[in-house]
């Protein structure tokens, strides 16, 4: 192996360090802390809180007192009134721009749209989207899920979840405005999700080995694999180092010379740093390690420049 190159924008992101370290401080503070769901999808990060006794549920209503943090995928309105009713002190950790969809969500209701909101139903983001106006949004998984809708109103809108892919969303945007030309489109992906699948579709093609550091439960994480997989024979997704093969790195007939390396917006730096030193482990002779020139301000912008 002679280069590992680190895609131009890869990692943790505004919204999910954000969460990390609201949780931290919260928990230095109050014994009493749980967790409602899962605070960002990372393994690693679910196990650290665990392992330092915050608590964990699915059911708000299983609380008994003290500290609930709602996390960076947001929660539906119910979850924050059932909170109140038990007089839980609540921290939100929810990401501003999965707020912004919220405010977004809750301005073309009231304007009297209808929304077909692109994502995956079961995702704790689109669950929470859905709570701020259930009678108003239909969730559309796919351009299928479009074909079976026969008419919409005429005040109709087209969102989508924070981490979709661009290209699948792309595909859903032409073909709903082919089907219902009065549909208004709101991108809401977010800029770490668009930079982040810009970066790996770039870098992806150009190396021969792909892996993308992140949880089987981040749908961002299982973004950036399904586009490199697409773009490169060897890619992979992998939770942390200890699920790096080695038998990737030793058929003769495939020479690995340079790695492609990316990490999805919940996976922390340890993570990526400990990717980079086992396959360091792996290289004979010394590998150059090429990251990105800087780091963007991305969502810092994207905040800056939000009208809602
Ligand atoms: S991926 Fe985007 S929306 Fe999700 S937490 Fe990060 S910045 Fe926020």
């Amino acid at each position: 192996m002679k280069k590992i190159i680190v895609a131009d924008h890869y990692g943790v992101c505004m919204g999910v360090k954000r969460a990390i370290s609201m949780t931290e401080e919260t928990s230095q503070q109050d014994k009493n802390v749980t967790i409602f769901r899962e605070i960002v999808h990372n393994e690693a990060i679910v196990e650290k809180f665990r392992s330092e006794g915050v608590g964990q549920t699915n059911i708000i209503d299983s609380i008994d007192g003290g500290t609930v943090i709602i996390p960076a995928h947001g929660a539906s309105p119910d979850i924050f009134k059932r909170a109140e009713a038990k007089k839980l002190n609540v921290v939100d950790a929810t990401c501003p721009l999965v707020i912004r969809i919220h405010k977004i969500i809750r301005k073309l209701a009231d304007s009297g749209y209808y929304i077909l909101h692109y994502g995956d139903s079961a995702h704790d983001e689109t669950v929470g989207i859905i709570g701020h106006a259930p009678e108003r949004v239909k969730v559309i998984e796919s351009i299928s899920d479009l074909d079976k809708i026969e008419s919409l109103p005429d005040k109709v809108a087209l969102t989508a979840q924070t981490t979709a892919g661009i290209a699948n969303f792309d595909e859903v945007e032409q073909y709903a405005i082919k089907k219902f030309p009065q549909i208004e489109v709101f991108n809401t992906i977010c800029n770490a999700t668009t930079q982040r699948q810009a970066a790996i579709t770039k870098l992806a093609p150009n190396v021969d080995i792909m892996l993308v550091v992140g949880s089987k439960s981040s749908a961002n994480s299982n973004r950036l694999a399904q586009i490199s997989q697409s773009l490169c024979k060897r890619a992979y997704l992998i939770d942390s180092a200890r699920e790096i093969d080695p038998k990737w790195f030793e058929d003769k007939s495939q020479p690995v010379d340079v790695v492609g390396l990316s990490a999805g917006a919940s996976t922390p730096d340890f993570l990526i740093e400990g990717v980079i030193e086992k396959l360091n482990r792996f290289s004979k002779s010394p590998v150059e390690l090429i990251y990105p020139k800087k780091k963007s301000k991305e969502n810092e912008l994207a905040l800056k420049n939000s009208t809602f």
